[in-house]
């Protein structure tokens, strides 16, 4: 018997954690951190409700927080085998997790010296400990090459397009001589999006468990380049500050090398860009060197081989990022989190958000409960850190910037799968998203469909 328990990411797009078991063996696709809403990260907290000394592997799609986000907390609660992924993930994960566990210390002792928590004393999910422990257990895999977890699963990557290093997943079970083909699409990116690959077609499967992020909503057909071109001149006649919120993993080096495409062909002024994160600055390179060997829609090594133009200046330290509160307009300041949920771009925000100079541009999805969500909605006022922020900025929304695939684009990606497929599981969405695009894919495809909720097993 095969059974597929959705611990995350199901009816939301944060915490993804979906579990497969058969005969005895476990084997967990993503460990993702529960963001946004309270009721969901208090999730981060509560037990795992299976054992994580018993799973024999994880198997990581890619390297952002709301599917790798806890793994270090697995290990500290006794998880012991290998992590599965794609070898760029392998490099850039050490980072993103160093920088989750700092942001998670950085937090528990701000409420401990603020007195603003019912925890005494607030603790960190983990710490730099549980990274370094994780570190170790890392096993990198090239895209396309099955590799064995226990002795029941075989897994084999494909390029999902949405990060670098970002993988679907193949899961093969073996239940006594009977074969089952699960397919995780992980988060599935866009066709002929600048510095990603195409996703990979889909291989036949029996089960397919797919993401719906913008599962009810297409994208416009905004250039990326005509949106952030048009923010950047706003910004400048109002001589403020443009805060750009991003993901420091792909994003932040997308939006650097538009803006140096930008300039280069004199579609906005040079001015000052400040990028405000040390773990965009550390990926970066990782970046350079990958996608210089590999068939994208870029040249990166044309024109010095750099991904930032000139004017760009890097800001690592802490000291470097408190002197940013002083900054003066025109002027680009790019910080992560890309959905202000942590992170550095906090601070900035508190200083920036009053100002009617300001123009913010989220460059994303943004979850729901977060402070993102929030400002695009347009709510004038957010708490940070405990103080009511009143918002006099503008907020823009980049939507020509997603790295999720639209419904249409999902639709036209499922078409590669012709055999009779037996379920679709539609996770990673909001529940209307989720709900949905379950039903465009009930009446397009005909297939099945199973919207899971939250913690719900399946047989398969
Ligand atoms: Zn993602
Ligand atoms: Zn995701």
């Amino acid at each position: 018997m095969i059974t597929l328990t959705f611990h995350g990411g199901a009816r939301t797009v944060t915490g993804s954690k979906h579990l497969l078991q058969c005969g005895g063996e476990s084997l967990l696709v993503d460990c993702g951190m529960f963001q946004g809403l309270k009721e969901l990260r208090v999730k981060n907290w509560e037990p795992t409700p299976f054992s994580a000394a018993g799973l024999n592997g994880v198997v990581l799609t890619h390297c952002h927080i709301d599917h790798c986000g806890v793994l270090p907390r697995l290990v500290r609660l006794g998880f012991a085998k290998s992590v599965f992924c794609t070898p760029p993930t392998a490099e850039i994960l050490p980072i993103v997790l160093a920088d989750t566990a700092k942001l998670q210390m950085e937090d528990a002792a701000y409420f401990n010296k603020t007195g603003l928590t019912r925890h005494a004393p607030a603790l960190p999910l983990f710490d730099q400990g549980d990274v370094q422990a994780t570190v170790k257990q890392l096993s990198p895999v090239d895209y396309g090459r099955p590799f064995k977890v226990g002795r029941r699963f075989t897994v084999r990557f494909l390029d999902a397009g949405h990060i670098l290093g970002s993988a679907m997943a193949e899961v093969t079970v073996d239940d006594d001589g009977r074969s089952v083909k699960v397919l995780f699409s992980g988060d599935l990116g866009r066709f002929d999006a600048p510095m990603t690959p195409d996703p990979d077609p889909p291989p036949q499967c029996d089960y397919l468990v797919i993401e719906s992020t913008y599962g009810n909503r297409l994208h416009t057909n905004a250039s990326p380049h005509d949106e952030l071109a048009e923010t950047v001149r706003s910004v400048v006649e109002k001589r403020g500050v443009l805060l750009i919120p991003a993901f420091a993993v792909g994003r932040s080096q997308q939006i650097l090398f538009i803006l140096k495409e930008l300039q280069n062909a004199g579609r906005i002024p040079s001015l000052p860009i400040h990028l405000d994160s040390p773990m965009a600055f550390d990926t970066t390179a990782i970046y350079l060197r990958y996608l210089s060997g590999r068939q994208v829609r870029m040249d990166l090594l044309k024109g010095g081989g750099s991904i930032a133009g000139p004017n760009v200046q890097l800001h690592k330290s802490q000291r470097d990022s408190g002197r940013l509160s002083k900054l003066k307009g025109p002027a680009i300041l790019i910080a992560s989190s890309g959905m202000m949920s942590g992170g550095r771009v906090l601070s900035h925000a508190q200083n920036l958000l009053p100002l009617s100079s300001t123009v913010v541009a989220f460059s994303g999805f943004q979850a729901e409960g977060t402070r993102g969500r929030r400002l695009v909605d347009g709510e004038r006022t957010v708490r940070i850190r405990g103080a009511e922020v009143q918002v006099r900025a503008e907020v823009v929304d980049l939507a020509g910037f997603s790295g999720h695939a639209d419904f249409q684009e999902l639709l036209s990606w499922t078409a590669g799968i012709k055999e009779p497929l037996k379920t679709a599981f539609v996770v990673h969405g909001e529940s209307s998203a989720a709900e949905e695009f379950g039903q465009k894919l009930r009446s397009q495809r005909g297939w099945q469909v199973v919207v899971p909720s939250m913690h719900q097993s399946v047989e398969l």
